[in-house]
């Protein structure tokens, strides 16, 4: 009954964003249109291109600065004057990233919310979430006031909007008073900062630093209104998480790992435990760590003839040799000599005796005439090509470029070619009745942590099954998927050619962004080449240039990376949790993570009991990599992507979420630690040491407290696979007479979505459901001016009906809940 009820439920999802795609997302309506993709500086080689820190204004500079071909992703953190974070590259880069207004910061120094006040003293005390302003006249509302503590310091982040926040002229401020502790005075007065997105006002919100745990805070505009909220525990208080057993085996991942070592070791587990673990083979190959032998002949000028193997370099492309002869006579035309693999073409003459061949002339006789070898020649970029090619000084050897390796490359060749992706799948029951978690890690290739802290979290699940009660727990009620690389292609590159390199392999540029000093910008963005709020349907922060940090490929899942995920959520339809792992930033994110940038319309709002239970289970993930060296991601870096960092339009976990019902968590694991030595919040890379400084930055410290998290991950779907409790819910106030108008709302006793009616029908999944005041706050309230009578039932996250209510059909009994709230006439 229960897994039937879950399927209705969610069918509701993919018919509302059908509608929305349909009706909001015209095909082509990309905003950085067709013509992106322009000439402009690449980065080259991994030594002419370093990391500097940036900031932006806002979304609409990050959505130019992507579309102009920049490596932005990642890192990128709201702070109140913008958007700040990393850039890939060169020197000439940070000139023009200079002329786009983009403000490269002197130092780089982790990022700090102001402190402007300190909070004096008080006791702590557990509060509730933030409470309602009462009066509807109040145009002040309190969505977060969260306490934490991390290394010895205290903070105290508050999230507060005002309806009056849109207004330009002039804009509303507001300010944030707190008490230092119960029954003392609000006082230590600050202005908060606010918000502004897609030209939408958001909210105003702030971390401030503090001594001392406030137990209330006021919050007022600079146009009288005002509201006071209770102050909440962030991740204080965790239980002990599984490493705190004394017998449990933990430390497994010695360092960074490549895709070879990582699927070896994969399948070397499925061998060493064949009770609980397996492989599955994903059925698309990928397209290959392989590249087309390459030679740029003659500068780039107008006379440069750039010049493309037919087959793969490891396949004998890199054998081509092409040569540009000069002959004594005059008027000769163009002709083109090949022996074995090497191509030499005979340059016309002019009547003088001189070379007379443009690089057109030479680039088209190369593509039509070379047997084969050359299937693409071209002048350089967007040259014409009216330039006369001048002859070489004897054959030049095209090349593949792959076996230039970087500067700490590891030892050993990298198989050539396509690759298949091995699945680790470990549980007892792997039957298809336990809830499925799927973690892939490694859709950007430079991420190197998310591999590792994904293989640690499989060492622990098969290294403790037989000793830890509550592994074994996990291992048999749950059944897991490890992609623990998504990118095989794009980490290789990453590991042994370019560091930096974060999409596939994929070429998909055109002849003007082709040639071999781009190819370290080549490939796709496999998290943005999914099907839901994507960017080919109009939403913001993919892109259409190919050799841009966010390119979304040519066509929604163009890529067999993104088959691949389809292929495993189709096949193994139990799987309902995803976590897709990324680095590094300290963030956790859901739904909705993508929007058309013209009035910023997101994807659908999670139904609240679904935000609920996103952010239930993700205090608990958080609070276990707490648990490890006190990393806190803060409140402000959890929730929607999109309503606390960016869209990124076509993620995988919009896909997830909306086609498939799948919990869909994104996380950026790594960076983001308050370091008491400074005062600040000190950043991360992607590529930390690996024992670093244990303390800050590190990449085995990160590996380890993140796999606490992905090991409670697998908790919460344990948990939720058990659950056959129902919810409940109550109206508040209830049922009674009251003298005059009353606010009304609703309460559930778990995270659980309420359909309601006020018109007297039975409620049914088509009712209208209860939502939030707005995004990020509470459930809305009802002004209630005459006698209502509310029907409404609630559902779980696990599907769940209170009181066994069937809305799918009359049922005798009307097994629902209802409160009438009778207004006494005067
Ligand atoms: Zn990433």
């Amino acid at each position: 009954m229960r897994h039937i009820q879950r399927r209705i439920a969610l069918l509701a999802l993919p018919a509302l964003v059908g509608s929305i795609l349909v009706a909001t997302g015209p095909a082509g309506a990309d905003p950085t249109g067709p013509s992106a993709t322009t000439s402009r500086s690449q980065p080259g080689d991994r030594e002419s291109v370093r990391l500097v820190q940036i900031r932006l204004t806002g979304a609409d500079m990050l959505d130019k600065v992507a579309a102009a071909g920049f490596d932005l992703e990642h890192g990128l953190r709201r702070v109140p004057t913008g958007i700040e974070g990393e850039a890939v590259v060169t020197a000439e880069q940070v000139t023009e990233l200079t002329a786009m207004g983009v403000e490269v910061l002197a130092d780089d120094a982790g990022f700090a919310w102001s402190d402007q006040a300190d909070g004096g003293i008080g006791v702590g005390a557990a509060g509730a979430r933030a409470v309602q302003p009462s009066n509807h006249q109040a145009t002040v509302r309190i969505a977060r006031a969260d306490w934490f503590t991390t290394k010895g310091q205290g903070f105290l982040y508050v999230e507060a909007r005002t309806t009056e926040g849109q207004q330009a002229d002039p804009i509303v401020g507001m300010q944030l008073e707190n008490d230092s502790g119960k029954g003392t005075p609000f006082g230590f007065a600050r202005t908060m900062s606010r918000f502004v997105d897609s030209g939408q006002y958001m909210f105003h919100r702030n971390l401030f630093k503090l001594d001392t745990r406030p137990t209330r805070i006021q919050v007022t505009s600079s146009t009288g209104g005002v509201a006071t909220g209770v102050v909440s525990n962030w991740l204080e208080n965790a239980p002990p998480p599984l490493t705190a057993n004394p017998s449990y085996k933990s430390d497994f991942v010695d360092g960074y790992k490549h895709p070879q070592q990582l699927y070896s070791r994969a399948k070397e587990i499925a061998r060493q435990y064949p009770d609980i673990a397996e492989i599955v083979y994903l059925p698309n190959q990928t397209n290959g760590y392989q590249r087309k032998a390459q030679a740029q002949v003659g500068g780039t000028g107008q006379a440069a003839v750039v010049v493309t193997s037919a087959a793969w370099g490891h396949e004998g492309g890199n054998d081509i040799t092409v040569e540009f002869a000069d002959r004594p006579d005059a008027n000769l035309p163009l002709a083109v000599e090949v022996t074995g693999k090497a191509v030499r073409v005979l340059l016309a003459t002019d009547a003088a005796g001189a070379p007379a061949s443009t690089a057109t002339e030479v680039a088209d006789a190369l593509r039509t005439r070379s047997a084969g070898l050359i299937d693409r020649a071209h002048p350089y970029r967007t040259n014409e090509g009216t330039g006369i090619v001048a002859p070489t000084a004897g054959p030049v050897a095209l090349t593949d470029f792959l076996d230039q390796k970087r500067v700490g490359a590891p030892e050993g060749e990298v198989p050539r070619g396509p690759a298949t992706i091995p699945v680790l799948r470990i549980g007892k029951h792997r039957d298809g009745k336990k809830p499925g978690v799927l973690i892939q890690a490694q859709d950007h290739a430079r991420e190197w942590v998310p591999a590792t802290t994904s293989l640690e979290s499989a060492e622990r699940l098969v290294h403790n099954y037989r000793s830890d009660r509550e592994t074994k727990k996990i291992v048999e009620n749950t059944d897991i998927f490890f992609i623990l690389s998504n990118n095989p292609d794009g980490a290789n590159y990453s590991f042994y050619n370019f560091a930096s390199q974060r999409k596939n392999m994929t070429n998909h540029c055109p002849d003007a962004s082709a040639d071999p000093a781009q190819r370290n910008s080549w490939g796709v963005d496999l998290n943005r080449n999914y099907r839901v709020g994507s960017g080919h349907d109009g939403y913001a922060g993919g892109s259409t240039n190919c050799v841009s940090g966010t390119y979304q490929g040519p066509e929604e899942l163009s890529e067999p990376e993104s088959k691949n995920i389809i292929w495993l959520v189709e096949k193994y339809s139990n799987i309902k949790f995803m976590m897709s792992v990324h680095s590094n930033g300290g963030q956790l994110f859901w739904q909705p993570g993508a929007y058309i940038a013209d009035g910023r319309i997101t994807t659908p709002r999670p139904p609240l009991g679904d935000e609920a239970f996103y952010w239930q289970s993700a205090a608990r993930i958080l609070s276990q990599v707490k648990a490890h060296r006190e990393t806190v991601v803060t409140p402000e870096n959890v929730g929607g992507s999109s309503d606390v960092l960016y869209s990124s339009a076509g993620n995988v976990r919009e896909e997830l979420y909306y086609t498939y019902g799948i919990y869909a968590f994104g996380w950026e694991v790594g960076g983001s630690v308050y370091n008491p030595g400074t005062g600040d919040w000190q950043g991360g890379s992607f590529q930390p040491e690996w024992t670093g400084n244990p303390e800050l930055v590190s990449g085995h410290a990160e590996t380890m407290e993140y796999a606490n998290g992905i090991m409670e991950m697998f908790r919460v779907a344990a948990d939720w696979g058990r659950d056959k409790k129902d919810p409940t819910s109550r109206l508040i106030p209830g049922d009674g007479k009251y003298r005059g108008p009353v606010d009304v709302r609703f309460e559930t006793s778990e995270p659980a979505t309420i359909y309601y009616t006020t018109d007297g029908s039975r409620p049914t999944l088509e009712s209208p459901r209860y939502a939030a005041t707005e995004f990020r706050e509470p459930g809305q309230v009802f002004h209630v001016t005459e006698t209502t009578t509310f029907r409404w039932f609630s559902v779980d996250s696990a599907g769940n009906i209170e009181k066994n209510y069937d809305p799918t059909k009359k049922d005798k009994r009307n097994n629902y809940r209802t409160a009438t709230i009778t207004i006494a006439k005067k």
